[in-house]
């Protein structure tokens, strides 16, 4: 119960990975908000899983790539719980098509989700952990984002920027009681990686040591042990949760 008395924020946890941090962070003690864009149903089971496990839990739609809704996001969370001392920037998107293909819309479409997200609700967040002193920020990015992938120049960007968004905002804050990092994971069996087709699965599965696919509960663990108190040692770092795929 390493975040008892906490208050974390995790976007676009309704489903797939974002679940499973939500989840996990309520084991841990945590209270939590879920933040979903569109699948009320599922924001409200999660919220049904986390207040099973003891917890504090509302579910709160909010687009993150929109600033207005983000505003409103944060105000609900703040009058619920009180201050937020863990974000994590969960919602993701994937628009893939070649470089050659890729519309003027689907390269901002990833780009508006994936760092403006980010950026939106951070930017409301991280004042408050550094008025308090203790705050952790943990992105989820992707390892494509460290590797390149074909088909995903515009993921592939946003995910290395916010590999570099981590570390520089890591070093900004690291005297303030506030770590920043990222959880980059690998292939992760979701809705996400459901629409990749049979034989690029099985090519994945060929390329990673581990030999499968990971699920979001491995992922979830990494966020756990990074808001922890105990790792307050450990900032501006990114984790690869990916069977060995990337070292
Ligand atoms: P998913 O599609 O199951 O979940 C994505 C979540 O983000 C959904 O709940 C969705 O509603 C939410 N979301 C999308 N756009 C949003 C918006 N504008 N505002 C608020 N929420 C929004 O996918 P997932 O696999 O669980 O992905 C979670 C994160 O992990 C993403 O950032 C993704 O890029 C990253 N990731 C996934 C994999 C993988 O293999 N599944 C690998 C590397 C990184």
């Amino acid at each position: 119960m390493e975040l008892e008395g906490k208050v974390s924020l995790v976007s676009g946890s309704s489903r797939g990975i974002g679940r499973a941090i939500a989840l996990i962070l309520a084991e841990a003690g945590s209270d939590v908000v879920v933040n979903y864009v569109s699948n009320h149903s599922a924001a409200g089971e999660a919220v049904d899983a986390i207040r099973a496990l003891g917890r504090r839990a509302i579910a709160v739609r909010g687009d993150v790539s929109k600033r207005e809704e983000c505003d409103a996001l944060v105000r609900q969370a703040l009058d619920a719980f009180g201050p937020v001392q863990i974000l994590v920037n969960n919602a993701g998107i994937t628009r893939d098509r070649s470089f050659l293909k890729l519309s003027p819309e689907q390269w901002n479409e990833v780009l508006t989700v994936n760092l403006d997200g980010p950026f939106n609700l951070t930017g409301k967040l991280l004042p408050h952990m550094v008025e308090r002193r203790w705050g952790r920020v943990i992105n989820i990015t992707s390892i494509v984002g460290e590797m390149g992938n074909f088909g995903q120049a515009n993921y592939a960007v946003s995910k290395g920027g916010l590999n570099a968004f981590t570390k520089t905002l890591a070093r900004e804050v690291a005297q303030k009681g506030v770590t920043v990092n990222a959880v980059s994971p690998g292939f992760i069996e979701t809705d996400m990686t459901a629409v990749v087709p049979a034989e690029t699965l099985e090519m994945v599965r060929k390329l990673t040591p581990v030999g499968r696919l990971g699920k979001p509960e491995e992922v979830a663990i990494a966020v756990r042990f990074l808001a922890s108190p105990l790792a307050s040692f450990i900032t501006g770092q990114v984790i690869g949760v990916n069977g060995g795929m990337y070292m």
